[in-house]
């Protein structure tokens, strides 16, 4: 009887322990912010600390050395530059973004390389270029000369890949299927534009806000999710202002121009974080109409913000506005 009581007791006390050890980590998640991947990486992780957080940002920073457009020695440089390649995460960035340029009727391309390097929006040397290199430029942008297979990536001669429509959202994608394997238990992962909600923090919802596109230090609305996948693409983030106006980052694979679709923001909410960045980059170029064909084909949802201040919402997102000169 007395080895029982004390097998319950002993019982109990590791209960209370486990208990105690795990609740500064319900109520209060570790959270930190770093630079990494050209923006600002906040973690918000439940269950999980320093470690891991140390780990994702090791993970983030060896993804933007293999796959970087501006990196000289990055793998995507060595296709680039070689034509070819056998790295996995560009293997993996590819066929999201082949798939979204099939469905896309080539709104989002991965061969944009040529025209991004020429305006380099988001750099200190943005400029804009002369039409004839744009109309050079564009001779090399099509998508369909890629070559992927399981083991390798070919892109077509003097074609440039560039990932950057799709990278944040697949460093999202990393980081959960990092996580799934930690003690973790819920997290909010955001590289710039692209989010991860993952398990439950403090409850089992988790709330997104979205950012105002016509004022940098206002919401929109906010979206209200119990995990997933959310990215959002605008014209406000990477701009150029010159005399001639204000160029946006996400060019028109038609034109070789910043695309002008009549949208100010796209957020996308979809299965993986890959896909949500590469719609939302493919929807901010179709405007709200294709937009919609294109988010339904998916079965993603959607948040399409257009420059008039109309809310378009695509697939019923849970979203609730709270900007008062945005209408739905
Ligand atoms: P961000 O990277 O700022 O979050 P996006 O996800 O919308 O924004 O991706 C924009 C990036 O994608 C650009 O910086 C450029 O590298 C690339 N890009 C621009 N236009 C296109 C396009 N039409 N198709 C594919 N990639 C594009
Ligand atoms: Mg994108």
């Amino acid at each position: 009887m007395k080895k029982r009581i004390l097998r319950v007791a002993s019982a109990l006390a590791l209960i209370v322990v486990l208990l105690l050890w795990q609740a500064p980590w319900r109520k209060t998640p570790f959270t930190v912010s770093s630079v990494g991947m050209g923006t600002v990486i906040s973690l918000t992780l439940y269950g999980a600390g320093e470690e891991e957080a140390n780990e994702l940002f090791a993970l983030f920073d060896r993804l933007e050395k293999t796959t970087s457009f501006h990196l000289e020695n990055s793998a995507l440089s060595a296709l680039n530059t070689t034509g070819e390649t056998r790295e996995e995460a560009l293997l993996d960035e590819a066929r999201v973004c082949l798939e979204v340029f099939e469905a896309s009727g080539g709104a989002l391309d991965p061969t944009v390389g040529v025209l991004t390097a020429l305006w380099r929006i988001g750099l200190d040397d943005a400029r804009v270029p002369d039409e004839s290199e744009i109309t050079a430029a564009l001779a090399l942008v099509d998508a369909s000369r890629m070559r992927l297979t399981d083991t390798e990536l070919t892109v077509g001669e003097g074609q440039k890949a560039d990932f950057g429509a799709v990278g944040k959202g697949y460093a999202c994608d990393l980081a959960q299927a990092y996580l799934a394997d930690t003690s973790c238990r819920g997290a909010v992962v955001s590289v710039g534009g692209s989010l991860l909600f993952w398990g439950s923090g403090a409850s089992q919802t988790w709330t997104a806000a979205i950012r105002h596109p016509f004022d940098p230090k206002a919401y929109a609305g906010t979206l209200s999710l119990t995990g997933g996948f959310v990215s959002t693409s605008g014209d406000y983030e990477r701009v150029l202002k010159t005399d001639e106006g204000a160029f946006a980052h996400i060019l028109d694979p038609k034109t070789g121009h910043p695309a002008q679709s009549g949208l100010s923001s796209v957020t996308v909410i979809a299965r993986t974080g890959a896909l949500s960045d590469a719609l939302s980059t493919a929807c901010f170029v179709l405007g709200k109409d294709k937009a919609r064909e294109l988010l339904t084909r998916f079965d993603a949802q959607g948040v399409l913000i257009a420059q008039d201040g109309a809310v378009t919402l695509v697939g019923a997102p849970a979203f609730t506005l709270t900007a008062e000169d945005l209408l739905l």
